[in-house]
């Protein structure tokens, strides 16, 4: 059954999951008008405020987005936050489809003692500071008197945090790192830093590409005690299913065998792994007004028959490392919305291939939200690259497509979609930024870095978005 009338859909987010299901909407039918709304004035999502300034190659993928959006049948509405500006309920109200899309922008806590010392911040807090997402610009991150950093976690966005603490600042300044990072970075007295795991180097949860690039830093000693890299036939059987842990493993083997020392110009730096440690309280400074250090707890591993995977258990053993920053990379949550089921300790929306399901959920007979989609890490948690979501959308749009033939919604004539949502965000006031808006700002962006040698120097104040907008 074609769509009758043009199926009015609404994607809430413009990262790489928003941008996949609008494609596959928009080459499923001429007749679907898909609207994205995006709560800044610039798209796409980690693309643009997650990856490392220094992988320009990874935001290429921002060409193809403008492709997509460049569909007559597709309309931008930036600086639109979903929850505060217009509610879910509205948006139902307005179109046939809502895909939820907008990622996970807050943190997994560690619900340890001092966790909120100044001084103590999220990773995700920190890559937005030095990405200039407008949200972190102000992260009061002071580096100039400091020579170490801890980082909680061994995934591959602790290690983006790392290669960039350690990088030589010279290397960024041709990326489009924000230029209050590059200032603090190049100020930077920090020549240690410290990647904490839980569990061992057999576990560890980054790819081999990452880790080698940051195990390749110039000027970078790294160390690793080697009684760690002993590992049992337990780990033996885990490496055996998984590749990735197998090459990382090695490499990091490699990394910790002595090498002929190369004389360096300049200080040198040090990345410290420690594994088989925990973090259970943050130590604060003599006046309480910042992170001291962190208290770690030694662990051992123990099989945990439910995952059929070892977990670290702690031993009571415990000793201090100290630092002024604490950079905690364990993960990152989605946000509830009001009147959408969420399920708050997964971090996600309970949906089956993208459905939204229903509270109470029941297994034998679920019942779904008609009409209403989610996709990308709200779908399946904070997991997976970008193309990991082209995947994530293509269910999507098949669910969509099947609940439409099947009757599950319908495009009603009450659904305005594109007017009705113009006419609401103008009587509110609302200053939404087009495409050819967010052209204008992508203009003047790469204007301003130019002048520095920059591909880009990203506007981060919003009134000087909507300025550069004309709006
Ligand atoms: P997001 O990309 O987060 O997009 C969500 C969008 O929704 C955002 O634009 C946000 O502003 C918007 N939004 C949020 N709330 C609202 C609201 N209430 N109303 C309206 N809009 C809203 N993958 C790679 O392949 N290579 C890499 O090098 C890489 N590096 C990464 C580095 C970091 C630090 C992180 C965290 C991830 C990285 N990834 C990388 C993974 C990749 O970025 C994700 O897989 C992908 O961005 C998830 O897409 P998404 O669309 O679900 O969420």
């Amino acid at each position: 059954r074609a769509y009758r009338r043009g199926l009015h859909v609404c994607i809430v987010g413009s990262g790489p999951a928003g941008f996949y299901t609008a494609d596959k909407l928009l080459k499923s039918s001429d007749e679907v008008k898909v609207d994205m709304l995006e709560r800044l004035p610039a798209p796409f999502g980690l693309v643009r405020s997650g990856v490392a300034p220094d992988h320009a190659e990874t935001k290429i993928v921002i060409n193809q987005f403008t492709k997509i959006a460049s569909s007559s049948q597709l309309g931008f509405f930036g600086n639109v936050h979903v929850g505060k500006d217009i509610t879910l309920q509205e948006l139902r109200s307005l179109y046939d489809v809502v895909v939820l899309a907008y990622g996970a922008e807050s943190d997994n806590s560690l619900g340890i003692p001092g966790e909120s010392l100044p001084g103590v911040f999220s990773a995700r807090e920190f890559v937005w500071w030095y990405n200039g997402h407008p949200d972190c610009a102000t992260l009061p991150v002071e580096l100039q008197n400091l020579d170490s950093v801890v980082v909680l976690g061994q995934g591959n966005v602790a290690i983006d945090v790392a290669r960039i603490l350690l990088r030589p600042v010279q290397d960024l300044r041709t990326t489009d790192i924000a230029d209050h990072a590059l200032e603090a970075l190049h100020c930077s007295k920090v020549s240690k830093v410290y990647l904490v795991g839980r569990r061992g180097p057999a576990q560890i949860a980054c790819t081999a590409k990452e880790l080698r690039e940051l195990l390749g830093l110039k000027g970078v000693d790294v160390s690793i005690q080697q009684s760690d890299l002993v590992i049992t036939s337990q780990d033996e059987e885990e490496m055996k299913a998984s590749r990735i842990h197998r090459r990382v493993y090695d490499l990091l083997c490699k990394a910790a065998q002595p090498k002929a020392s190369v004389p360096l110009i300049g200080s040198k730096k040090e990345l410290r792994f420690i594994f088989f440690r925990q973090p259970v309280r943050f130590l604060a400074s003599e006046d309480g007004q910042g992170v001291a250090g962190v208290q770690l707890e030694k662990t051992v591993l123990q099989m945990d028959a439910g995952s059929g995977q070892q977990r670290a258990i702690g031993t009571g053993v415990v000793e201090n490392l100290s630092t002024g920053l604490v950079l905690k990379s364990v993960g990152y949550k989605s946000l509830p919305l009001e009147g959408l089921n969420f399920d708050s300790k997964k971090g996600i929306v309970p949906n089956v291939g993208g459905r939204v399901l229903k509270a109470p959920i029941s297994d034998t007979d679920p019942k779904f939200e008609p009409g209403l989609y989610v996709a990308g890490w709200l779908k399946r948690g904070p997991t997976g690259i970008i193309g990991t979501n082209l995947v994530c959308a293509e269910e999507v749009v098949i669910s969509i497509s099947e609940d439409f033939k099947s009757g599950l919604f319908s495009s009603h004539p009450s659904h305005t979609g594109n007017v009705g949502l113009q006419e609401l965000l103008m009587q509110r006031g609302i200053r939404f930024v087009s495409f050819a808006n967010w052209q204008e700002i992508n203009a003047l962006e790469i204007e301003e870095g130019a002048k520095k040698g920059k591909p880009r120097e990203k506007l981060i104040s919003l009134p000087e978005a909507l300025k550069a907008a004309s709006l």
